[in-house]
């Protein structure tokens, strides 16, 4: 058997050219079968204001309750941890592009309920942009704007540069994105804000001030991911 090892594997290559970005085995498409049934749905009910998982439909939420979001309502698709956590690992490091067209668009448009004028993405600064060559939330912004025939825009931009929001507390995140986000131009009607990670809706929330600043209608927020921690 030994002999026809590598035989086999390029034969398995051929077949399945890629690399499954939950568990880096081979597969046919960004994620495996196996990764795909494990992703961390959020399928059951939801806080309608913050969209966190929930015993039951709620107004609002024990995380949301008294927080001041200045979108209307967040909806997010997956949990951030296990395969969801590796999907926006994929998303910022390797295979943007396409987990944003297979896997990230199809997941948020089932969640983009009504019409939009827009998709905007959250912004990076300009200095992570360069370190990182591209916006994930930008692509995602374009790949589900494609799906749902509704034009994606970099109208946000980072005013102020803010520090890393994975180093700081819930309070100290919010002070941090306070006015750290302005907008090119102005904005009408009702936006589909996108990030890739709610964690705890600061960022998200100051963008959305930003553009209902600009001229903007309603602003609901999607994300890829959930933190529930
Ligand atoms: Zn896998
Ligand atoms: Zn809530």
């Amino acid at each position: 058997m030994g002999e026809f090892e590598p035989y086999l594997l390029a034969l398995a290559d051929l077949f399945y050219p890629q690399r499954c970005v939950g568990c880096g085995g081979r597969s046919r498409d960004v994620l495996c079968r196996g990764c795909f049934e494990r992703l961390p749905r959020i399928s059951g009910p939801v806080c309608d204001r913050c969209g966190a998982p929930s015993a039951h439909e709620t107004p609002v939420c024990e995380r949301c309750r008294g927080v001041d979001y200045a979108f209307e309502r967040a909806r997010s698709a997956l949990v951030y941890e296990g395969v969801g956590r590796e999907v926006v690992r994929a998303l910022k490091y390797q295979a943007c592009l396409e987990v944003a067209e297979r896997l990230a668009a199809p997941l948020l448009e089932e969640l983009a309920e009504g019409r939009f004028d827009m998709v905007v993405p959250v912004p990076l600064h300009r200095s992570r942009l360069r370190r990182r060559g591209f916006n994930q939330s930008w692509v995602i912004a374009r790949a589900l704007g494609r799906r749902i025939n509704t034009p994606a825009s970099d109208k946000l931009v980072v005013v102020r540069r803010t520090r890393d929001q994975v180093d700081l507390s819930g309070r100290a995140r919010w002070a941090n994105v306070r006015g750290a986000f302005g907008v090119r131009g102005s904005v009408r009607g009702k936006v589909l804000l996108v990030d890739d990670v709610f964690t705890t809706g600061a960022t998200l929330s100051a963008c959305s001030s930003a553009l209902l600043e600009a001229g903007a209608e309603r602003v609901c927020a999607l994300s890829l991911c959930r933190a529930l921690h």
